[in-house]
């Protein structure tokens, strides 16, 4: 058996062709279906459905073969134990800070001053902030970040930004753009070893399916 885990949304959505590449169909629909564990059409593969930052432990522990995970996701977690043979180019967005439009970062950076800043991604955040030697006080967040700001709690944020549209609403300005975010397909390195043959299947028919965008 070969268990794959995603995450319900964008990346399950986008890698149904992957999958459909390597010849694999999903047989429910996850917004429908309450199962947790989905039946393809291959009576040995599998699909799991998890929390978006739980994928990268599935798969680590090896309650999952192959997963596929947003590279914020994986720094996040380390990456510890995971071969990561692809990036599939889906669920393209960037990783950004941003402020209140009447906040002036650059001033507060020019000057040192101490920022604070709110996000769910600390890790990211923290070596960002340490490279360009700028003084943070991250603040952790699990989600809405954009209301920290908003609400005095925190000067910035780290979020990621897809069309700009959740940070228009809010009153917030992209002022860094930190680094590209896509999705990767990630391995457990027993499994391969193990398993070599079918999961050799999957990854190269995912490799041939990959589209890169012009921009990429
Ligand atoms: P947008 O308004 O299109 O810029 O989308 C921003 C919101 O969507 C933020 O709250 C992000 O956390 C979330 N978001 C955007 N792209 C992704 C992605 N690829 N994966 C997960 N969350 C995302």
């Amino acid at each position: 058996m070969i268990t794959l885990a995603l995450s319900k949304g964008r990346i399950f959505d986008e890698t149904l062709p992957l999958l459909k590449a390597a010849g694999i169909e999903v047989l429910e629909d996850p917004e429908t279906s309450r199962k947790l564990i989905l039946p393809t059409n291959q009576p040995d593969v599998r699909v799991v459905l998890v929390r978006a930052s739980d994928v990268p432990t599935y798969v680590e522990y090896g309650g999952a073969d192959l997963g596929v995970t947003g590279k914020d996701v994986l720094i996040e977690h380390g990456g510890a134990g995971l071969y990561q043979p692809l990036d599939l180019h889906i669920a393209q967005c960037h990783m950004a800070v941003a402020a209140p439009t009447d906040f002036d970062y650059q001033k507060a950076v020019r000057q040192g001053s101490r920022i604070r800043v709110a996000t769910k991604y600390t890790t990211i955040a923290r070596g960002f902030f340490a490279e360009k030697g700028v003084h943070v006080d991250l603040i952790k967040l699990y989600g809405s970040m954009e209301l920290a700001p908003l609400t005095g709690m925190a000067d910035a944020i780290v979020d990621l930004v897809s069309t700009g549209k959740t940070l228009k609403a809010n009153n917030l300005a992209e002022v860094e753009h930190i680094m590209d975010i896509s999705a990767r397909l990630v391995v457990n390195q027993a499994a391969l070893k193990l398993k070599t043959a079918p999961i050799r299947r999957i990854i190269d028919a995912f490799a041939g399916a990959v589209q890169v965008p012009e921009s990429a």
